[in-house]
């Protein structure tokens, strides 16, 4: 998929390091982030430069087939941690298709009941496969090998009432490059870590719940200070995502917001100092 030869060249390179500090990624491998075009849903493969890998979230059931063949094209022989952040269907429906087809080490889970075939499918194939399985919980943190801290931020005990404000929020960094991956967070879930106090800060920001206006509040944005954010929605999706308040309080940070309705496949690599954006569509 993301195949580089398909990848039209839309690069970014950022200068985030103050002049002679360079420690993290000097001599060390790349840290890749994709971010799957699944339609309306989320899929975001993060490789290491361990060559460990995260999935977080599988998309819906019915791009699972574009998933797996993407993982496949990126050499992904097996996945460390697959992250479900919560049990939605456009989050968890392609995952039974990974659990089918791909080794998995730890599953990820935000523990939220949801009573759908969908969920408990995926839990099924989890017991069936005997894989280890844990609830993710603020303060938790996730190896994914030397230089990377992965940690995260929501959601606490006890889980709130809506669905989307369990989404497990990751935050990942390497040297100084961050990302924050949000899943379908709304305002309880960006108060709460907000009130928590966590650093928020992120170079990169998957916007969450597909660009909704419940999401991104001003205050939480300007928590974050993202230089660079993507939408992962569905074109001509029935929802009205993204919603144009979110695209105009984005404004106010960057010029560019990455979709994967417009853009594609949206690959980000970086060496901890500065990263690069590869689309495979030319966007907007
Ligand atoms: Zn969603």
């Amino acid at each position: 998929m993301l195949g580089a030869l398909a990848m039209v060249a839309i690069v970014l390179v950022l200068s985030l390091l103050a002049a002679g500090a360079g420690s993290a990624g000097a001599g060390s491998g790349r840290l890749a982030v994709h971010f799957i075009d699944v339609g309306q849903g989320d899929s975001i493969l993060v490789q290491a430069p361990s060559g460990k890998t995260m999935l977080i979230d599988g998309g819906p059931a019915d791009a699972s087939a574009r998933l797996v063949a993407c993982l496949e094209a990126e050499k992904v022989s097996g996945i460390d941690v697959l992250v479900a952040t919560h049990p939605h269907a456009d989050h968890i429906g392609g995952l039974a298709e990974v659990l089918r087809t791909f080794p998995v080490d730890l599953v990820v889970d935000s523990g939220k009941v949801h009573t759908t075939a969908t969920y408990e499918r995926f839990l099924t194939l989890i017991d069936q496969k005997n894989i280890r399985f844990r609830l993710g919980r603020a303060g938790d943190r996730i190896d994914l090998g030397p230089g990377l801290d992965a940690e995260i931020l929501h959601p606490s005990e006890p889980l709130p009432e809506n669905m989307n404000d369990c989404s497990i929020v990751i935050r990942l960094r390497y040297g100084k490059v961050g990302f924050l991956f949000t899943g379908d967070a709304e305002r309880e879930a960006e108060g709460a870590m907000l009130d928590s106090g966590a650093d928020l800060s992120a170079t990169v920001l998957k916007v969450a719940h597909h660009g909704s206006r419940t999401s991104s509040s001003p205050w939480f944005l300007e928590a974050v200070k993202p230089t660079v954010a993507v939408i992962m929605v569905g074109a001509g999706n029935s929802y009205g995502h993204p919603h144009r308040m979110t695209l105009l309080n984005l404004q106010d940070y960057m010029d560019r917001v990455y979709r994967t309705d417009l853009d594609g496949d949206v690959v980000m690599t970086t060496d901890g100092t500065t990263f690069e954006v590869r689309t495979a569509r030319s966007g907007p």
